[in-house]
């Protein structure tokens, strides 16, 4: 099954912006609306097609997982997603928002999808990850192992023993939900024999106490796109804890953070490192080799004269950038280091140094003690 380009599906360009995006979603949206066009399929597949393609563009990371991986970034090992209910559409869950805003007032607030579908969701996991800046910089991809539930492989995932099946629950004929009347009104309530699935295990399979799912640690592949930054959500669809008897997965969420680096630290796009010189590099001028975060390193030519806090610009050096091949800036400032532990002839040729010392060398220092000299020359007036 191929899909669609969600770019192509909206009738964007993949540069648009998000307000393109939008209104492009809302002009599809609407035209399509099953509201619009009661029992055309078609229509409600292109509707199904364009809420996909919206939900996804619409997010800042998704977005840029689409654009490095296509459709591959939200396929799980299974191929899809298995959890949309018959019937109904299984919008992710940034859809609501847009959707309440434009149809809000005429659809109703129910979303209602299969009996039982929705609690028997499994949850969705939290994984925490932290990742270097290098990896950051360049993209990786990382295995994860998450303690999480997954399908129990002898019942399939039904809870009901080998060979054995669920049965229709007698109760509510498998509507998973009862009538009663009570005085003037009918009132409808979740079937307190199979508690709403609208099927019952007779006979529950060993494995899983028929649960339908069992403990077990998940290893799971996880693309950092090159260009995260620090506090990144990548969520992988379908990969969270497994449904309760056959219902639908949670999804897997990765949170990224990035530890601190030796050298570097980030600002956006652009790195700074702090880098301390010898007095005499400073004085004299030299070159200065500092390592990049690509793995390589540059070369900076000190000139002669380098105060501290002076900065240099290393253009492109910086980090990638997000969905682009652009890259950063690394800011180098240096530090000019006081020479300590002096041996004698040190001392003496320092001292000989300053002997030869007439006015100009140090120009801030003469202009700042220059300024106190008649402060204090005013003070006494
Ligand atoms: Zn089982
Ligand atoms: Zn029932």
């Amino acid at each position: 099954m191929s899909k669609r380009d969600y770019y192509d599906v909206l009738g964007v360009q993949k540069s648009a912006s998000a307000d393109d995006l939008k209104k492009a979603y809302r002009k599809l949206a609407m035209q399509y609306h099953p509201d619009r066009n009661q029992g055309d399929k078609a229509a409600e597949q292109k509707f199904k097609e364009v809420s996909e393609a919206y939900d996804c563009l619409k997010d800042e990371q998704k977005r840029a997982a689409y654009d490095r991986f296509g459709h591959a970034a939200f396929e799980g090992g299974g191929g899809g997603r298995p959890g949309a209910g018959p019937g109904g559409f299984d919008f992710g869950g940034g859809f609501a928002d847009i959707f309440d805003e434009m149809f809000g007032e005429f659809m109703g607030r129910g979303r209602g999808g299969a009996p039982g579908q929705s609690n028997n969701r499994g949850n969705d996991l939290r994984y925490n990850l932290e990742i270097s800046l290098e990896d950051a910089f360049k993209g990786n991809t990382t295995q994860v192992r998450v303690p999480t539930s997954v399908m129990c492989d002898p019942c399939g995932g039904s809870g009901a023993e080998a060979g054995s099946s669920p049965t229709t629950c007698t109760t509510c004929n498998g509507a998973g939900k009862v009538r009663a009347q009570q005085g003037f009104f009918t009132i409808e309530r979740a079937c307190p024999t199979c508690g709403g699935a609208g099927r019952v295990i007779k006979d529950p399979c060993r494995h899983c106490g028929g649960q339908g799912r069992v403990r077990k640690e998940k290893t799971l592949q996880v693309n950092i796109p090159a260009g995260v930054e620090d506090g990144t959500r990548i969520r992988l669809a379908g990969e969270g804890e497994a449904g309760l008897r056959g219902g639908s997965p949670g999804d897997l969420y990765i949170f990224l953070s990035l530890a601190p680096h030796r050298f570097f630290q980030r600002d956006g796009a652009n790195l700074h490192c702090r880098v301390p010189i010898p007095m005499t590099v400073a004085a004299l001028g030299g070159n200065v080799e500092v390592p990049t975060i690509d793995g390589n390193r540059a070369k900076i030519s000190v000139p002669a004269g380098t105060q501290t806090g002076h900065q240099f610009r290393l253009k492109g050096k910086g980090m990638s950038v997000l969905r682009s091949p652009a890259r950063g800036d690394m800011y180098i400032q240096v530090v000019v280091e006081t020479p300590v532990n002096l041996t004698k002839r040190q001392q003496e040729l320092l001292k000989e140094f300053d002997k030869e010392a007439e006015a100009g060398h140090n120009p801030e220092s003469e202009g700042f003690f220059a300024k106190v000299k008649e402060l204090w020359a005013d003070l006494k007036d």
